[in-house]
Formats: structure tokens, sequence, C-alpha cells
């Protein structure tokens, strides 16, 4: 499974990694700019990712408006909404109006940080994805 981890917090993007990697190819963007180039390169390559983890509050480019931007490009490329990566929103605050702003945007699920291991691995497996990690 190839996942992209963004997160503009060095220390919690390193510990997201740390819980993943046994089951996880694993590539990290530090910002919405950053992950919309790592995106895109991926789909070029046809070797896209299956699993995005998207912090929404980052500076310039938000996590929002990168779910936004990576749907768009779905779309363009003729991939289907059930077809498209997976899309997991974290997110410091349990901000409800966020939160719905995000689904409106089609993300998968969402997961309020800090991140706990056991809480990663339950929203992965209800995405449908196998893990030995959980
Ligand atoms: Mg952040």
């Amino acid at each position: 499974m190839r996942v992209l981890i963004v997160e503009d917090d060095f220390i919690g993007s390193r510990l997201m990694k740390k819980f993943l990697e046994a089951d996880c190819f694993c590539h990290l963007a530090f910002d919405g700019r950053e992950a919309i180039e790592a995106f895109e390169a991926a789909l070029k390559e046809e070797k896209p990712y299956d699993l995005l983890f998207l912090d929404i509050m980052m500076p310039e480019v938000n996590g929002i408006d990168v779910l936004k931007t990576v749907r768009r490009m779905e779309a363009e490329r003729g991939i289907g909404p059930d077809k498209g990566v997976k899309v997991i929103m974290t997110t410091a605050m349990n901000d409800a109006d966020v939160i719905m702003e995000s689904f409106n945007a089609r993300c998968d699920g969402y997961i309020v940080k800090p991140v706990r291991r056991e809480k990663l691995f339950e929203e992965i497996e209800n995405l449908g994805f196998i893990t030995k990690g959980g």
C-alpha cells in the first residue's frame, strides 16, 4: 500500500510514519504544495497513492484545498469517485464545520490529533485495507 502523509508538524509526521512503515510504503510531504506535486507525480508515474493522510491546518495551501485539487486531478484523468485515492483528514480541532467541508470535498474519514496508533489502524481498516499493524 502506498501512502502519502501530509503534515506540517515534523514530529507528528515522523510518528505517523513510524506507525505505518511496517504496513505501508510511506512518502512525506510537509505542506500543501509539496503534497499536490507528490500526488501528481505519482499519477504520472502510474504509481498512484492508495491512501492520503491530510492535515487540515497548513500554511499556504490547507488540507481542504489539497483535497479539492486531488479530486479535480482525478476527475481530469477519468478516475471515478470509487476509484480515487482514499483520504483521511487529520485535524487538531474537532471542528464540525471543517469536517463537514472535508466530507463535501470527498474525504473518506478523519482523525482528531494527536494521532494514536489504534485509531489510525481502525480508520485504515474501516476503508477496507488489510493491515498487520493494528
Ligand atoms: Mg498542521
